[in-house]
């Protein structure tokens, strides 16, 4: 028998606000153990929680640009358990009221996941294992967090992978969070489970805690989709199991056997007031949410001609598409700026995080200037690459690095007239060329290189002997 992966993911995110959740500890990651705290953060008794408007205002948000609906009248909900790390021994979360439900973010191949909730919560503190002992920091006890829950969905782990990184980029973009898996930001429970392909039922799941990072839940989603296949085909049963993924030697192991929720004892929490989100204050979240990352994508291509795969590029980095929009404005053209940005910019940053970051030293308005010097034809795509390194690595302006003489450009007489002495020239390489052997061009670049002093346009060059040589 054939069997198909069923997998839904709860995705923890903490949300970039200045100060935690109930309290006004700041949430700056790291810092000394327990600097961050406060009575109410570490559970003392009669420390009473008050409820962060930007949290709510975040979550809203993170909602609406997934297309959710928000439930206007909420609450929020205590959630029991003991453990080291949360020193009132409950959570504040939300159990029958989420904040928004229902929608979805949509995949590459146009599958719409869903998303059954968000809601918020609070982050607990950190275990830290460290000679015999087991100590505990409660700086991040408290951080604001919401909860994406989506549907079971996803069929892949592929696409596991694109949801999450989807989910990131929105994020950021709308600026709630940085979604740093490295720095437990963001933070993903995968469940999953298997079924004969075609049926319509759900499987057994497993679930998967605390993934922090993409490569391991690939890899723990691909062991787990075999694991239990092999189970079934043997004809045994999938248990019910919280599991870990061991990142050593790629296999998962049994955390605990499964909760429930009725294991948590939930209950309206009794210290926070009702949360009412009034319907205009919904609306003017959603006029504040900028273009989204598929929106951007589809006008990148459809209304500036962009490449896909350009567009792509671009569309990862909120930041570089502020700067790309900025530079147009200034009357840059597209195609050169592009190009400009994903050769040399972002060779020149080299890391994920650099153009993550996007602190380059060139205001878009140099950009502009470097790229119409190039839209005009006064200087050719390898000079324009060179000045824009410099730029990038000085901060000098353009008109610094460049002289006249290299604004002068050759005239489209003398050009031709290169051209030409280039073919007479090369009577073999042009022999070569007009028996097919496409390459033999290259040594009139050479020639027309040297003679241009390295500045000339070799595509231009290119459609000029081209032309010639029909002509001849
Ligand atoms: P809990 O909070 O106890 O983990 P939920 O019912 O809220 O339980 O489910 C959590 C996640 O598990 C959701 O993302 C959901 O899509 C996923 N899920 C539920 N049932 C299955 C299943 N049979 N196979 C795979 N994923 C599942
Ligand atoms: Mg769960
Ligand atoms: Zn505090």
């Amino acid at each position: 028998m054939k069997y198909e992966l069923v997998c839904g993911l709860e995705t923890h995110i903490e949300l970039s606000t200045a100060s935690k959740i109930f309290c006004s500890c700041t949430t700056a990651f790291g810092g000394k153990p327990n600097t961050h705290c406060c009575p109410v953060c570490t559970g003392q008794p009669g420390a009473l929680p008050v409820l962060n408007k930007k949290v709510v205002e975040y979550a809203v948000r993170a909602g609406l640009a997934t297309h959710c609906k928000v439930n206007n009248v909420t609450h929020l909900d205590r959630k029991n358990y003991c453990y080291p790390d949360l020193p009132k021994a409950y959570q504040i979360s939300q159990f029958d009221k989420p904040i928004v439900y229902g929608g979805y973010v949509r995949l590459e191949n146009g599958r719409k996941i869903g998303l059954t909730r968000i809601h918020i919560e609070e982050d607990a503190g950190k275990l830290v294992h460290e000679g015999g002992f087991t100590l505990v920091d409660y700086n991040r006890g408290g951080v604001p967090l919401i909860e994406i829950v989506s549907e079971p969905d996803l069929r892949s782990a592929a696409e596991a992978r694109e949801f999450v990184e989807k989910l990131q980029l929105i994020m950021r973009y709308i600026g709630v969070s940085d979604c740093k898996m490295q720095e437990g930001s963001m933070r993903c429970d995968v469940n999953v489970s298997v079924r004969p392909v075609g049926s319509d039922v759900l499987g057994t799941r497993t679930e998967i805690k605390n993934m922090n990072s993409l490569n391991f839940m690939e890899r723990a989603i691909k062991y787990e989709f075999l694991r239990q296949t092999e189970i079934l085909e043997e004809g045994g049963e999938v248990e019910q199991a919280t599991l870990r993924f061991d990142e050593h030697t790629g296999e998962t192991f049994v955390m605990r056997n499964k909760e429930d929720s009725q294991d948590y004892r939930y209950f309206p929490e009794p210290d926070i007031l009702t949360v009412v989100i009034p319907e205009e204050k919904v609306e003017k979240i959603k006029s504040e949410i900028p273009e989204l990352p598929f929106d951007k994508f589809e006008r990148y291509t459809k209304e500036l001609g962009m490449s896909d795969r350009n567009a792509k590029l671009l569309i990862k980095y909120k930041a570089v598409c502020d700067w790309f929009e900025k530079t147009l404005s200034f009357g840059a053209g597209v195609k050169h700026t592009v190009n400009l940005i994903v050769g040399t910019v972002f060779s020149f940053l080299g890391t994920e995080e650099n153009k993550e970051n996007f602190a380059v030293a060139v205001p878009p308005s140099e950009m502009a200037r470097l790229v119409k010097y190039l839209d005009e034809g006064k200087i050719n795509v390898t000079s324009a690459q060179q000045t824009l390194t410099a730029m990038l690595r000085t901060g000098q302006s353009v008109d610094d690095l460049l002289s006249e003489a290299d604004l002068a450009g050759t005239s489209d007489v003398e050009f031709e007239e290169i051209c030409r002495r280039a073919i007479e020239a090369n009577p073999q390489a042009v022999a070569d060329f007009l028996n097919g052997k496409e390459k033999a061009i290259f040594a009139l670049f050479g020639f027309i290189k040297r003679a241009t002093g390295g500045k000339a346009d070799i595509t231009k060059a290119e459609k000029i002997i081209i032309d010639m040589l029909k002509r001849s």
